[in-house]
């Protein structure tokens, strides 16, 4: 990526201490430095990035008092949040007023997950924007979750899980995220509103219609830039070690013959799931790369749960790694689905290589991602909690080697060919990304 002439404004980004959320900070980060902002990153010590990945940025470490190693509970991440939004307040206040004592800051550009930024910005009469890093489609339920609450949604009941919510398409009212989920939800909505703008990874192709709802809701500047991981795929940091036997293996196998299967870095199934899994993928007979993450299913190490004699069964077919360089992954010619838990940036990578997907959704904003993928874009198959191995097998064949799954494969082509253009001159992303430069620059 080519560097512009630095313009001596730095900015301070603080990315939440996950995965999914310090990818797509760390790609915000490194755009931005390429357009010639200065760069300090402050981060919580839990899930840190490597700062020596990134030469050109500052870095700032906050003691959050998570003792090292910790693994959030399965399907949760709220527990941990909590406690590093308690403990964080405090140094991340100091540590942002040791930097003014030095450097002016134009901007802080914080994740709406930590529920202190905005106080504290305005302490120091700091502009402060956010980045979300899930869809724009959730920043408007969020928005609205009163309203629903006041329509009689919630408590959420099985039995009106199917039905459409006419106000908001193609999405159900078992879609809404779960009363557990809404005390991080109300943080999120406050953090948002109060800020200058709000930074979102997606694309006005992708999600037309709630960003035009989301321009109408909120009454602060809304700048969608994404693909935000398009801009610099190699610059994409990782938790853990990426196992590159992925790629070596892929090179061995037929053009778009790999269902690909991986569930992020948090989701978590339980130990008959994963059973049912391992054999729906097994009796396919079609090759699969699936990554077995350590937490992947509850309680266990996963990789011990493979039923007996299982990689000799599944030999030169099926290749099982506890972490991949998934960008690679899903660029490579030998992939032709991925089945995914629909975490957003999952989504967005599928998309942007133009995989269709098979959908298992499993805890917060995922129910909404799968219903885009499979009731909006029509690009991807709902797989059901607790299906068992004989429909996983039909399920996994269909996307694969019927012509269902080649009409999917065709649509995201089409999308990917989208995704594509928006960050060309004139399309709407580079406009977008012009149009926060200048913002940015009038701090
Ligand atoms: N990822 C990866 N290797 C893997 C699995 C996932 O590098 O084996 C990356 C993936 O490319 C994505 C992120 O981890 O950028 C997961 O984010 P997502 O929002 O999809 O899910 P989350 O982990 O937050 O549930």
């Amino acid at each position: 990526m080519e560097v512009k002439k630095q313009n001596e404004r730095r900015l301070v980004l603080f990315p939440a201490a996950y995965q999914g959320h310090m990818t797509p900070m760390m790609h915000l980060a490194t755009l931005l430095h390429s357009n010639g902002f200065s760069i300090t990153i402050i981060q919580a010590r839990y899930n840190s990035v490597n700062p020596t990945t990134y030469p050109h940025f500052t870095f700032h470490f906050l003691d959050d008092g998570i003792p090292e190693n910790t693994v959030p509970a399965p399907n949760d991440y709220t527990d941990i949040l909590s406690v590093l939004n308690t403990n964080c307040l405090e140094p991340f206040t100091e540590c942002l007023g040791e930097i003014l004592k030095t450097s002016c800051i134009s901007c802080l550009i914080a994740d709406p997950m930590w529920d202190f930024t905005a106080s504290v910005a305005d302490s120091y009469k700091l502009p402060r924007m956010v980045l979300r890093t899930g869809s724009v489609s959730t920043v408007v339920v969020y928005e609205y979750l009163q309203v629903f609450k006041h329509k009689g949604y919630f408590p959420l009941q099985e039995s009106r899980s199917d039905e459409p919510m006419l106000e908001f398409p193609p999405f159900k009212v078992g879609d809404l995220p779960p009363e557990v989920q809404h005390e991080l939800i109300e943080t999120i909505v406050k953090e948002t509103k109060n800020s200058q703008g709000l930074i979102c990874n997606t694309f006005e192709e992708l999600e037309l219609y709630s960003i035009a709802k989301a321009r109408k809701a909120l009454s602060i500047p809304i700048f969608p830039i994404g693909p935000l991981h398009k801009y610099s795929p190699a610059s994409a940091p990782s938790i853990w070690t990426q196992d590159q036997t992925s790629i070596s293996w892929l090179n061995t196998q037929a053009p778009k013959s790999v269902l690909y299967v991986s569930f992020g870095s948090l989701a978590a199934i339980s130990e008959d799931e994963f059973q049912e899994i391992a054999w729906g993928l097994a009796n396919s007979r079609l090759p699969f790369l699936w990554v077995v993450r350590p937490g992947l299913s509850e309680g266990s190490k996963a990789t011990d749960l493979l039923p007996e004699g299982y990689l000799d069964i599944v030999q030169g077919r099926g290749h099982i790694v506890k972490w991949a360089p998934q960008l690679d992954v899903l660029s490579h010619p030998a992939v032709g689905g991925f089945w995914t838990h629909c975490g957003w940036n999952s989504t967005l990578e599928s998309i942007c290589e133009g995989v269709p997907m098979l959908c298992l959704p499993c805890f917060a904003d995922q129910d909404m991602n799968a219903r885009h993928v499979t009731d909006g874009w029509k690009i991807g198959i709902r797989m059901g909690k607790g299906m068992k191995r004989d429909e996983i097998e039909r399920v996994i064949r269909k996307l694969m080697a019927e012509k269902e799954g080649e009409e999917m494969r065709s649509r995201v082509t089409t999308l990917k060919e989208k995704a594509s253009l928006c960050l060309t001159k004139g399309g709407s992303s580079y406009k977008s990304l012009e149009s926060l430069i200048s913002y940015l620059l009038s701090f």
